[in-house]
């Protein structure tokens, strides 16, 4: 599992390229997530009890995972996750994903 909810990714392709965003959820049967303030469509509601005016609502919508890249905090920069299991004190394995360039997790 490359991205997960709560990582701040870099649009790497499309209209948003450039922008960064945190998920807020992943399809991994689709491939696709939402990203915070990325990708926004307009939407046409009509009047609800929940939302009387009706009018124009703007929503996230999702983009595919392989125009996302991960960011890195630390080299500031969009970075190839890998992965690496590490043994706890109590001797619990466990998958944590680094950054490749400088080893940090993301
Ligand atoms: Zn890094």
């Amino acid at each position: 599992m490359r991205f997960k909810k709560g990582d701040t990714v870099l649009v790497i392709c499309g209209d948003d390229r450039g922008k960064m965003g945190k998920i807020l959820k992943v399809d991994l049967k689709k491939s696709r997530a939402i990203v915070e303030g990325v990708n926004f469509i307009k939407r046409h509601t009509r009047p609800s009890s929940r939302n009387r005016k009706g009018g124009i609502v703007e929503k996230e919508a999702s983009v595919n995972l392989s125009n996302l890249m991960l960011y890195c905090s630390r080299c500031s920069s969009p970075s190839k996750a890998s992965f690496k299991i590490v043994e706890s004190s109590e001797g619990v394995k466990s998958k944590i994903r680094i950054c490749r360039k400088c080893g940090e997790i993301v």
